[in-house]
């Protein structure tokens, strides 16, 4: 199989209806032991030292692993992928672009589809043949988030790295399904985490520091119970065709669209903070004032470069944030609800 690189999440049934192995990108950047090197070869090739590390990480893992196709999502994802785009083709890559519809429409959907099919050399029908094929792990990866919400047995790092990896199944779908059925199997048998944590969704890209974030917030006595993007990779809606399931795909379309997922979520998994992470340099970062307005629970931005670790300012900024949360918990268990607002309506009669 032909590996195709994919910058960010892709109708991949049309890839491997083709006889392609897609490969996301994203994935091999942050699971090379040194990705510092690899942003390194996009700064020496003339990246500017203020755009996106994912932008540039992407361009040293094209290079640096020697796959020569590359599907560019220059539409619904991110505008620098058309310059990235460009400077692949003046290295002789073939990167060519797929874009989503501007707004969530199954017909231009439809249309997006024909048309990669048809650059790929396949059809639709057996793109199609292969949804239902890789259906099974999708629900599999659906039934883990079920597991770290309802039933309280998976974590959130756990969550994060199996709905991410669905982006591409990690090359090879029968295997991811064989370890995610061995890893729900374990869960069956674990103790469920403490009642009493503090429970915290998480919006926005992954976090370059992803590996060290979740088990810094579970050491603190708070969970990730909901990962916004990761979730979106699985395809939660997928509806009655390829062109529906990514309709039902709220990524790529506006913040509205992914505001109705997240708000009714928070609420279904009793979210009691959210973190909303941005990367530096990144025109998502503006969309924090949306979120921020919208969203009516305590909400901590945090922002990450090219710093795949936590560092101490970042780490000092969590503490507070789950220190603010956890001590309203105590009170509000201390006090019931009707105490607390009485206690309101009396301090606000002495002014
Ligand atoms: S984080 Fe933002 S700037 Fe970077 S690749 Fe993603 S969308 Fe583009």
């Amino acid at each position: 199989m032909k590996k195709i690189g994919i910058t960010t999440t892709v109708p991949i049934e049309a890839l491997l209806a083709a006889g392609h192995q897609p490969v996301d990108l994203n994935n091999i950047l942050v699971s090379d032991p040194e990705p510092g090197r690899l942003i390194n070869i996009a700064e020496r090739a003339g990246f500017p030292l203020n755009c996106c590390s994912w932008i540039k990480g992407i361009y040293g893992v094209c290079l640096d692993s020697g796959i020569k196709d590359i599907l560019c999502v220059t539409g619904g994802d991110c505008s620098n992928t058309i310059m990235l785009m460009e400077v692949l083709k003046l290295h002789g890559l073939n990167a060519f672009p797929f874009t989503y519809p501007t707004r969530p429409d199954r017909r231009a959907m439809q249309t997006a589809l024909e048309e990669l099919v048809a650059s790929l050399g396949t059809t639709l029908t057996a793109a199609e043949e292969v949804r239902h094929r890789i259906q099974p792990c999708r629900d599999l990866a659906l039934k883990l988030d079920e597991l770290t919400w309802r039933q309280n047995t998976v974590s959130g790092w756990e969550n994060h790295l199996w709905l991410v990896s669905t982006s591409d199944f990690n090359g090879d779908f029968q295997k991811y399904s064989r370890e995610l059925k061995s890893l729900l199997e374990a869960c069956s048998r674990r103790q469920p985490f403490p009642t009493g944590e503090t429970r915290l969704a998480y919006i926005g890209v992954p976090a370059v520091y992803a590996r060290e974030l979740y088990p810094f917030l579970e050491k603190l006595g708070a969970r990730v119970v909901f990962n916004e993007v990761q979730r979106q990779f699985a395809m939660p809606e997928p509806g009655d065709s390829l062109a529906e399931q990514y309709t039902g795909y709220t990524y790529p379309y506006s913040l509205q669209e992914r505001l109705k997922d997240i708000k009714a979520e928070i609420q279904r998994r009793h979210v009691d903070g959210v973190i909303h992470y941005v990367q530096a340099f990144c025109h998502r970062g503006i969309g924090d004032i949306v979120f921020r307005d919208a969203i009516d629970l305590p909400l901590l931005t945090l922002e990450g470069n090219a710093d795949f670790f936590l560092n101490a300012h970042v780490k000092t900024r969590i503490e507070a944030f789950l220190d603010m949360i956890q001590r309203r918990q105590k009170i509000t268990k201390k006090y019931p609800a009707n105490l607390l607002s009485l206690a309101g309506e009396l301090s606000e009669g002495e002014h």
